[in-house]
C-alpha cells in the first residue's frame, strides 16, 4: 500500500470507526485459502472454534511415533500389551482428518504400522526430512509416555529441541499444545512446567526434533504405562478427544499468526565482502494479510527484534510502514556462510518461524568484481 493509501485509510478510520469496522473488512479480500465460514461441525466433539479457519493453508507434518515394531516383545507396550505405536497412529489419523477439514495441508511420516527405515537413527532422520522436504510450517511428533518405575505416573508434556533460546517458534506451538492437552485430558498429575527440552532426556536431544529445520515439537499426551490410562487409550473415543485437543492447540497457534522474515536485499543472500555489506529484511507479522481491524498499525514488538551472527548481536535499524530491518555484516567477518539469524515477535508474541537468513559472504569489491 502507498503512503497516500494509508493516510486515506486512517482518515476514514478517524471519521467513521463503526463504518470502517464493518465495511472495511468486507471491502478487503480475505486470505485466499481461508474459508468464509467456520469449519463444519461434523466432528464428534462439537464445532471447531471460529479461529480454526486460520489453519487453512498451513503445512503441517504429523509424525505418529514408532511403528513396524509389533514383533518386538514388550516394546513400547502398556501393562496389558497396548502398543504405543498403534495409539500414536490412531490419534494422528484422526487429527489429520480434522486439520484437512479445516483446510490445512497435512503430510504424514507414516500411515501404516511401518517404520521409514530398519535403522532407528535413520528412521528418525527420515521422519524429520518429510517436514523439511515439504517446507512445512511445523512438525508434530505424536507419542505417549511410559514410566518403568512408577505405574501411577500420568501427565502431559510437550518437548522442544535444545536450549530454550534455540527455537522460539517451537516454544510457541508447544505452549498452545500443552495447555490444550491438559485442558482436555483431565489427567491426575500436571507438571509445574509442561514444556520441556529434549536435552533433559538425551544429551543431543530427540533425533526427530534435532533433524527438523522447521519448528518441531513432540507431544507425550499421557502415560500408557498407567493401567487406567492404558484402558482409556485403547478407546477410539478417547483417542479422538486427544486429537481434538491437539487440533485446538494448533488452531490457537494458527490464530496468533506465523511471522516471517523475508530477505529483500540482497535478494539472493549473497553479500559482497568489499561492498556495503548491508542487508535489508522485510518483517511479516503473520496477521496483516487478514486485513482485520487495525491491520495497518504496527503489530511487531519493536524490542523483540534481534539480529545475531553466531552468538554476536548485530546493531540494526527498524523502520515501520513497511516493516523493514537494515543491518551490516561487520568488516571482520571473513567470506563464507556466516550464520545470520533474525528473530522477532508479533502482537501474539509468536516468533518468526524461519530465523535463518541464509547469508553468504563472497570475496569481491564494491563493483562486484571478484
Ligand atoms: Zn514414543
Amino acid at each position: 500500500m502507498t503512503a497516500v493509501g494509508r493516510i486515506t485509510r486512517r482518515r476514514l478510520l478517524f471519521l467513521a470507526p463503526t463504518f470502517w469496522a464493518v465495511s472495511g473488512c468486507r471491502r478487503s479480500a480475505p486470505p485466499p485459502a481461508a474459508p468464509a465460514t467456520r469449519p463444519a461441525a461434523s466432528l464428534e466433539a462439537g464445532p471447531a472454534a471460529a479461529y480454526a479457519r486460520y489453519l487453512a493453508g498451513m503445512r503441517i507434518c504429523l509424525d505418529p511415533g514408532h511403528g513396524g515394531d509389533a514383533d518386538r516383545p514388550g516394546y513400547k507396550r502398556g501393562p496389558t500389551g497396548l502398543r504405543e505405536a498403534e495409539v500414536n497412529l490412531r490419534v494422528a489419523l484422526m487429527l489429520r482428518e480434522m486439520l484437512t477439514e479445516a483446510g490445512a495441508a497435512v503430510f504424514m511420516t507414516r500411515e501404516n504400522d511401518t517404520a521409514l527405515s530398519d535403522a532407528g537413527a535413520e528412521d528418525l532422520r527420515l521422519r524429520a526430512e518429510v517436514a523439511n522436504r515439504n517446507d512445512c510450517d511445523l512438525l508434530l511428533s505424536i507419542h505417549h509416555n511410559a514410566s518403568a518405575t512408577n505405574p501411577d505416573a500420568n501427565f502431559a508434556s510437550v518437548w522442544y529441541h535444545g536450549d530454550v533460546d534455540d527455537n522460539p517458534a517451537s516454544l510457541d506451538v508447544a505452549r498452545h499444545l500443552a495447555v490444550a492437552l491438559i485442558d482436555a485430558l483431565d489427567l491426575p498429575q500436571t507438571l509445574g512446567c509442561p514444556v520441556l527440552s529434549d536435552e533433559l532426556i538425551a544429551r543431543t536431544g530427540f533425533a526427530v526434533l534435532r533433524h527438523a529445520r522447521v519448528p518441531a515439537v513432540l507431544t507425550e499426551a499421557s502415560f500408557h504405562s498407567n493401567p487406567d490410562e492404558e484402558r482409556r487409550l485403547a478407546d477410539p473415543v478417547y483417542n479422538r478427544r486427544e486429537a481434538r485437543a491437539l487440533f485446538a492447540g494448533l488452531a490457537r497457534y494458527a490464530y496468533g499468526g506465523l511471522p516471517r522474515a523475508r530477505l529483500v536485499a540482497p535478494a539472493d543472500g549473497v553479500v559482497i565482502a568489499g561492498g556495503s555489506r548491508s542487508v535489508q529484511v522485510e518483517l511479516q507479522d503473520g496477521l496483516a494479510q487478514r486485513r482485520s481491524w487495525g491491520w495497518d498499525r504496527r503489530q511487531i514488538l519493536r524490542d523483540s527484534i534481534r539480529v545475531r551472527l553466531g552468538d554476536r548481536v548485530l546493531p540494526h535499524v527498524y523502520e515501520e510502514q513497511p516493516d523493514r530491518v537494515w543491518f551490516i555484516i561487520p568488516p571482520d567477518v571473513p567470506p563464507g556462510r556466516p550464520r545470520v539469524r533474525l528473530q522477532f515477535q508479533n502482537v501474539f508474541k509468536h516468533s518468526n518461524t524461519r530465523p535463518d537468513l541464509g547469508i553468504e559472504l563472497r570475496e569481491g569489491g564494491a563493483g562486484g568484481a571478484s
